[in-house]
């Protein structure tokens, strides 16, 4: 599973980051970055959650 922020949609609000610690993290703009290339196999179930979450539906699954 990867995952990729539309940085134009995202708020900064830090709930990714709360929710999927290691996967998403608030950048220096104050918007969410992904800092992993492949989000690994014990964080997918709280990647979804963070997509599900996101109040701005910023986060998106990317299917390869
Ligand atoms: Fe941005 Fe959504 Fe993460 Fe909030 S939950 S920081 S709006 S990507």
């Amino acid at each position: 599973m990867k995952v990729k922020v539309n940085k134009d949609a995202c708020i900064g609000c830090g709930a990714c980051e709360n929710i999927c610690e290691g996967v998403f993290k608030i950048g220096d703009e104050g918007l969410s970055e992904v800092i992993v290339d492949v989000v690994p196999e014990d964080k997918v179930e709280s990647a979804h959650e963070a997509v599900a979450s996101c109040p701005t539906a910023a986060i998106e699954e990317v299917n390869e």
